[in-house]
């Protein structure tokens, strides 16, 4: 943890002209620098810097922030990477603080694991050279026509065909079998009905990838952390492919398979091209398509998805044509549109895989095929299913709600609106019998809770009209918008609308801070958060605020609790309305000409979503055996909480 003096001091010898400087031809243009986009590609500059307020700002692809996202953004690092870095550039020493016993020791665990890792890779590549690894794994690897320069840009191995040959190697070098075990190197195995041995012994523990060709998984920063490994055997009973089980260093659903050297081609191109395994992206890489990268074997999850958009905010799935392989990423593909990418799909000839095609075609082929044919991932979906339902009208109703259901999960209205009016084309259905089916499926998204009281046990079938959907349990997206404008524009003075009072026409305007307001009104309610991070933002938020210290953005982001500051980079970064609007310019006001709006729509957001939760949880437990007593207290309870959500449904339909 860098301590926050030395934060400090980092932000206030850093100037922000400087470090772009080492990048950007800047020219001076008044006050502020201009120079071309880092970022994205440009012939007219409109990058530009400002030094008196320390920001930088590309008018052509929005992106912007200070000295330190800077730095995160050009050189790909997270917080810590991006103070190192300032701090070397400008030779201020960085002091570590004293971490508490256990945080070293979990650090110093994570850290052993890595120098097992990076052990057992430099091992597997060493493999390659001896008689057996070129016979099998070097020819194996050439076989597919990966060049010397890829074998080690990837540092592909071989695992000798013996089940103690890294084990014994790793602890005759001295690294501790406990390691070797917890990387997933290595296993123990148990006879059935014996007892295991508190500490591990070497007698029972065996190589997980003995006879492998060995594929090392990386993570962002270009460490080891995990391996694949292929079997070369024909043996149909043994598995083709052994992964790294999941371990402290390895979460296979936050790991995207040569992230590492994609991402800043993934930058570059504005592009992230996602394949399925190992050999697609090693091709790929290899014919010159780096951003390139690979779920691994599961369909993308969120982790993934907000791994690629830290680089991208566009990604083109490839895929081999066949209807199965479409369906089962389907789940991902909607993650990402959920999370606001522009999803697009290639589809390859029906005999090829990214692989084999990679390898049949020039890179200038290859790269021409991949642009003539992406297509949009709801174009190509709603083309397909009305393909498949030509002359069959149920079918064809099922299909327009499908099709709804994913455009549903798109946050941008505008974006919404063009599918909407694409799929009309496609389709030969008027727009407003869509734009219907959106509005319900919409809806059902974010599930209103049934509105009439309950004031009879109601019958057992009611239970199941009860929302699948987790998702629509959880009060986050509420909690992190009113952070966010709590971090924001906590300092500021805005005008909030008072409550009408008998007699008066109008209700009375007044000023007040920001902060004052979100923590008068949350500490009224006694309004917790469900996620922790949030929680500790607001909980030194108070604690700023009762000992008078400014709350802002730029004391988040330089706050010495990385967690916190990344997390406020985040809000700061994500595509919030101020960014959207600015973006398309299309006349409306930003979010700061209207901030006492923002606010009050972000606090009773946040409390009405609170009561929606708590009316489902107890209509639940009205439906479960209660004496009268109980049942009479908790429909009183549930009067009240629906009195509450009227309340606060009124406010929030006056404020957005
Ligand atoms: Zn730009």
């Amino acid at each position: 943890m860098i301590p926050r003096e030395t934060i400090d001091t980092i932000f206030n010898t850093a100037r922000i002209d400087e470090v772009v400087g080492d990048f950007v031809n800047l020219k001076r243009r008044g006050v502020n620098f201009l120079g071309l986009c880092p970022f994205h590609n440009e012939k007219t500059p409109s990058f530009t810097v400002s030094p008196a307020k320390g920001i930088y700002k590309c008018f052509g692809c929005g992106r912007g922030g200070n000295v330190v996202n800077f730095v995160m953004e050009h050189e790909q690092t997270d917080y810590v990477g991006a103070m190192k870095y300032l701090a070397k550039k400008y030779n201020i020493e960085i002091v570590e603080k004293e971490r508490a016993p256990e945080e070293i020791e979990q650090d110093n665990e994570r850290e052993s694991l890595m120098i097992v890792c990076n052990f057992a890779q430099k091992f597997f590549s060493d493999n390659l050279e001896t008689e057996q690894g070129k016979a099998i794994g070097l020819s194996y690897l050439e076989e597919r026509g990966f060049s010397p320069e890829t074998i080690q840009k990837f540092q592909l191995g071989y695992a000798p065909e013996s089940y103690k040959a890294l084990m014994n190697a790793a602890l005759h070098a001295g690294y501790k079998l406990k390691y070797l075990i917890q990387a997933g190197l290595v296993s123990m195995r148990v006879k059935e009905g014996e007892e295991a041995p508190k500490e591990p012994v070497p007698e029972l523990s065996y190589d997980r990838f003995a006879g492998r060709v060995i594929f090392p998984i990386h993570n962002v920063s270009g460490r080891v952390i995990a391996f694949g490994g292929r079997t070369l055997k024909k043996d149909k009973n043994v598995a083709k492919y052994v992964n790294s089980p999941e371990t402290p260093l390895y979460h296979k659903s936050n790991v995207l398979y040569g992230i590492n050297l994609a991402r800043r081609a993934i930058t570059a191109e504005d592009n992230c091209f996602l394949v399925e395994g190992y050999a697609d992206v090693i091709s790929m890489h290899q014919s010159g398509l780096e951003n390139t990268v690979a779920s691994s074997g599961t369909s993308l999850t969120i982790e993934q998805v907000r791994l690629i958009r830290r680089y991208t905010p566009n990604v083109t799935i490839l895929y081999d044509g066949d209807e199965a392989g479409l369906k089962a990423s389907e789940r991902g593909l909607t993650i990402a549109l959920k999370e606001g990418m522009n999803v697009k799909l290639v589809t390859l000839p029906p005999e090829d895989d990214p692989d084999t095609f990679a390898r049949k075609h020039s890179p200038e082929e290859l790269k021409r095929y991949l642009k003539a044919n992406a297509v949009d991932f709801i174009v190509f979906r709603t083309r397909t299913l009305a393909k498949l339902s030509e002359g069959d009208p149920v079918k064809r109703a099922e299909l327009i709600r499908d099709i709804i259901n994913v455009i549903a999960h798109i946050p941008e209205m505008i974006t919404r609106s063009l599918y909407i009016r694409e799929c009309s084309r496609l389709l030969h259905v008027e727009e407003p019998v869509l734009w219907n089916e959106l509005r319900k499926s919409r809806r059902k998204l974010f599930d209103e809770a049934p509105s009439t009281v309950v004031t009879q046990r109601p019958a057992q079938s009611i239970q199941q009209n009860l929302p699948e959907n987790s998702d629509a349990f959880s009060c986050e997206p509420q909690e992190k918008e009113l952070i966010r404008v709590l971090v924001k524009y906590g300092e500021e003075e805005a005008t909030f609308i008072g409550e009408l009072e008998p007699g008066q026409e109008e209700p009375p305007l007044f000023k007040m801070k920001i902060a004052d307001y979100i923590i008068q009104h949350l500490k009224a309610d006694n309004v917790n958060f469900e996620n922790m991070l949030c929680q500790r933002i607001y909980n030194e938020c108070c604690r700023m605020f009762e000992q008078g210290e400014k709350i802002t953005e730029d004391s988040f982001l330089r706050h010495g609790d990385e967690d916190m500051s990344t997390f406020s980079m985040s809000l700061a970064n994500d595509n919030y309305v101020e960014s959207d609007w600015s973006k398309r310019s299309i006349g409306i006001k930003t979010e700061r000409d209207h901030l006492g709006l923002t606010t009050e729509k972000a606090v009773y957001a946040l409390k009405s979503r609170r009561v929606e939760i708590m009316t489902r949880d107890i209509s639940e437990q009205i439906r479960q055996p209660l004496n009268d007593e109980e049942l009479g207290n908790m429909i009183e309870h549930k009067r009240r909480l629906d009195s509450a959500r009227l309340m606060l449904k009124k406010k929030l339909g006056r404020v957005i």
